[in-house]
C-alpha cells in the first residue's frame, strides 16, 4: 500500500546554468516529486527507465521511494536545458522520449487504493490512462509547454477531471492564450478543477479557488545554482504534506503550498537531487518558519 501515486519521467539530464553544468545526471518529474513527497508519506511511482539506467540511482530511490511501478526497458528518457540569467525560465535543448514513446503504464495493485494521485508533468495522453485506472480521491495535475504546444486537446481533458492545477506563470498564460494570471487562474476553474496554483519561480506562488485567493512568497534565496526540478518538488511537497495531514481544508492547502515552496527552495540549492538528498525534515521545518516570519506584518 502507498498514500500517492506520482505518474511522471525518471531522468538523465543535461543541464547548463550561469553557475555551472552537469551530465547524465539524476532527473525526472516523477523523480523530483516522489522524493520531495517522501518527507511526508509513502508514494510509488509509474514511468520507466531504460537499461542505462544507472543502478546506483534505482539503490539511492529505493530507500524511499516505492519503485514497483518503475519499468526498466529499451533507453532512459532524457533532458538536455539550460538556463539564463533569468533562472524562472528553462530553456529545452533537446528532449528525448526513448522509452517512453512505447510506455504503457501498468499500475501495480498494491497502488490502485491509493488516495492520492499525482500526475507530474508527463504526456496527457499517459496522464488519462493512469487517471482512468486509479480511482484517488484527491488528483493534482502538472504539465509543460511541450505538452500544451503539441497535445493541448489531450491536456484539456485531463485538466477536467482533477482537483488542482499546478502549472508556471508562462504555462498559465500560453493556454489560456491572456497576458493576465488572474484571468487564466480563472478560466482554469471553470474547466473544472477547484484549486488553481500558479507557480513564479523565485517569486512565489499564486492559489486561486472560485471565491479565495492565496498569495505565497517566494523565499529570499542567495545561492541558486540550478531551478531544475523545482516545479516538481513544489508539487512533491504539496501532496505529500496533504497525504500526511489528511486534511484538505483551504487552510491546509494553504500550508502545503509552504511546504512546497519550502523544499523548491532547497532544491535550486544545488544540481540534480544534490541538495535535497542532505536535508531533513527539520530543515524543511526551519524553512517553513521562516516563510511564516516573511510573511507576517
Ligand atoms: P521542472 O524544472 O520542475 O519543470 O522539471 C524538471 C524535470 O522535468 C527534469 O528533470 C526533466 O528530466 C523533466 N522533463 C523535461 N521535459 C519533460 C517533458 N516534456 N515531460 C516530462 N518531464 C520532462
Amino acid at each position: 500500500m502507498v498514500d500517492i501515486v506520482i505518474l511522471g519521467t525518471v531522468a538523465l539530464d543535461n543541464i547548463k546554468t550561469p553557475f555551472g553544468k552537469v551530465e547524465n545526471a539524476l532527473g525526472g518529474s516523477a523523480t523530483y516529486a516522489a522524493y520531495s513527497a517522501s518527507f511526508f508519506a509513502k508514494s510509488g511511482v509509474v514511468s520507466i527507465v531504460g537499461k542505462d539506467f544507472p543502478q546506483e540511482h534505482l539503490d539511492f530511490l529505493k530507500k524511499k521511494i516505492d519503485l514497483e511501478g518503475l519499468k526498466r526497458e529499451g533507453k532512459t528518457f532524457r533532458w538536455e536545458g539550460y538556463y539564463e540569467f533569468d533562472m524562472n525560465e528553462a530553456k529545452t535543448l533537446n528532449t528525448c522520449l526513448n522509452s517512453l514513446e512505447t510506455f504503457k503504464p501498468e499500475i501495480p495493485e498494491k497502488y490502485k487504493d491509493a488516495k492520492y494521485l499525482f500526475l507530474a508533468n508527463l504526456d496527457p495522453s499517459l496522464q488519462l490512462e493512469v487517471l482512468e485506472q486509479i480511482k484517488a480521491e484527491f488528483v493534482v495535475l502538472d504539465t509543460m509547454n511541450l505538452w500544451i504546444n503539441h497535445k493541448k486537446e489531450e491536456l484539456l481533458k485531463v485538466i477536467k477531471k482533477v482537483d488542482v492545477l499546478l502549472l508556471n506563470d508562462g504555462e498559465a498564460r500560453q493556454l489560456f492564450n491572456t497576458v493576465n494570471l488572474v484571468k487564466a487562474a480563472n478560466m482554469a476553474l471553470k474547466l473544472g478543477p477547484k484549486h488553481v496554483i500558479i507557480k513564479k519561480g523565485e517569486h512565489g506562488a499564486l492559489f486561486f479557488t472560485d471565491s479565495t485567493h492565496f498569495n505565497a512568497p517566494g523565499y529570499p534565496l542567495e545561492n541558486i545554482k540550478d531551478p531544475t526540478g523545482c516545479g516538481d518538488s513544489f508539487g512533491g511537497g504539496f501532496i505529500g504534506y496533504l497525504a500526511k495531514t489528511k486534511n484538505l481544508s483551504e487552510p491546509n492547502i494553504r500550508k502545503a503550498i509552504i511546504y512546497g515552496s519550502a523544499i523548491a527552495s532547497y532544491n535550486a540549492e544545488d544540481f540534480s537531487l544534490n541538495r535535497l538528498k542532505k536535508i531533513t525534515i527539520e530543515d524543511i521545518e526551519k524553512r517553513y518558519g521562516e516563510f511564516e516570519e516573511i510573511r507576517r506584518f
